[in-house]
């Protein structure tokens, strides 16, 4: 079997280039994957869905893999849709839903662009890949490299949370720090790709990350029986989680597949220690500007620099949302309010989303009414900087009871 693409197409001027040969980006900005939806349409209807495994590959028809052995899987499963009811309340909307993409393979979301990026390369036997990440991306694409059995090289800016950078070396990649940020680390991975020969997997630099990510937003439709919420709550780092959702709900809205013409308000999410997105919403601009210093603890969040802003900007207004800051300082109590409230592992990155929520409902964006979705990109566990406490000591001769009864 191919695929349905019919070609691939430059976000920024819609010049057509072909598919099913390697490419990258076109004038320095991303590549839009093309398919033939009506052609979709009549190989598969929504319901045949029903009788297939779980996990993103079910959306086969609307992927870009076109020969099935060259697909590269973790088992990635679909993810759940928790119902968060005390948080909602705490928050002041009427319904809050977890997207919980911690449970996917290494622990964060980034397995979903990961798992189409690598099977694409492999597609096109490319067998050397290297990225810059500033977190969770690098051990997600060492763990695809390593079931595929490619090369991975991951460039980390020297602040990257601990357990991201053990974690690709675990997988066999080679891992370096840099004493840069993760845009310094691109444009070493850049050079290395014409120096070296690597392929650059970094976000929005090679087509089909955003065919994965895409996925959330098929599997969010598909969960909630076609019906999408009024409102979804991203972080935002490099965007693709955010540009690729709006592209399935436009390709479901083609397809026919969605139960109502109306799409929901998206609102992408950053840490006002690194907010170029916001700030250029904000500005009515629609290319953004890096922050002087950009810092943040929610580390997915630290991109000063994104090739795909516009993509991000011009989805975030077309669909009625808005970009918006969260308090740096919020982020550990919001991490703490969901877990303690709904037994959830939220990274910070979606802590600074739950704070944007809360915002948006005191300043009006989101009615009291209205259903709301929030994306959990990646477990806590992952950011043990964040979650460290001191803990108190027991004393194993001399309990104090008293104590101990009083606290429980
Ligand atoms: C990468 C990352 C983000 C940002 O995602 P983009 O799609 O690049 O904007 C958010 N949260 C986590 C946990 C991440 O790893």
């Amino acid at each position: 079997m191919t695929s349905f693409v019919t070609h691939l197409e430059s976000a920024l001027d819609g010049t057509h280039l072909p598919a099913r040969t390697v490419q990258t980006v076109h004038e320095g900005r991303p590549l839009w994957v093309r398919y033939d939806l009506d052609a979709v349409g009549r190989a598969v209807a929504r319901d045949d869905l029903r009788g297939r495994s779980s996990g993103l590959w079910r959306y086969r028809e609307l992927l870009p893999v076109d020969d099935p052995g060259c697909v590269v899987s973790l088992g990635e499963t679909t993810t759940p849709l928790v119902d968060c009811p005390r948080l909602a309340r705490a928050l002041g909307v009427r319904r809050l839903l977890v997207k919980d993409e911690s449970r996917l393979p290494t622990g964060s979301f980034k397995a979903r662009g990961m798992a189409m990026a690598v099977s694409m390369a492999k597609q096109f036997g490319i067998e050397r890949l290297a990225i810059p990440t500033a977190g969770n991306a690098g051990g997600a694409l060492a763990a695809y490299a390593a079931k595929a059995g490619m090369s991975c090289t991951v460039l980390m800016p020297e602040d990257t949370p601990e357990v991201n950078r053990y974690e690709a070396g675990l997988f066999g990649a080679r891992v370096f720090l840099v004493d840069g940020l993760i845009n310094d680390c691109g444009a070493l991975v850049r050079e290395g790709a014409e120096r070296v020969g690597w392929f650059d997997v970094s976000t929005l630099k090679e087509p089909y990350r955003i065919e994965g990510k895409k996925t959330m937003g098929l599997e969010l439709a598909e969960q909630l029986d076609w019906e999408l919420p009024d409102a979804i709550f991203y972080p935002t780092g490099g965007g693709t989680g955010l540009i690729g959702m709006w592209k399935a709900f436009a390709e479901l809205s083609a397809l026919g597949w969605l139960a109502s013409d109306a799409r929901p308000r998206m609102f992408s999410c950053q840490a006002d220690g690194c907010a170029p997105i916001a700030t250029a919403f904000d500005e009515g601009e629609r290319f953004a500007r890096a922050p002087d210093a950009p810092r943040t603890e929610a580390s997915g969040l630290r991109v000063p620099v994104a090739v795909g802003d516009f993509m991000i900007l011009d989805a975030v207004r077309e669909s009625g949302g808005r970009a918006m800051a969260g308090a740096e300082s919020a982020i550990r109590p919001r991490m703490r309010q969901a877990a303690s409230l709904e037994g959830l592992s939220l990274c910070p990155e979606s802590a600074v989303c739950l704070e944007v929520l809360a915002d948006a409902v005191a300043q009006g964006h989101v009615g009291a009414a209205e259903t709301v979705v929030v994306f959990n990109t990646g477990a806590a566990q992952k950011y043990v900087e964040v979650m460290r406490t001191e803990l108190p000591r027991l004393d194993r001769a001399a309990p104090d009871w008293d104590a101990l009864g009083a606290g429980a």
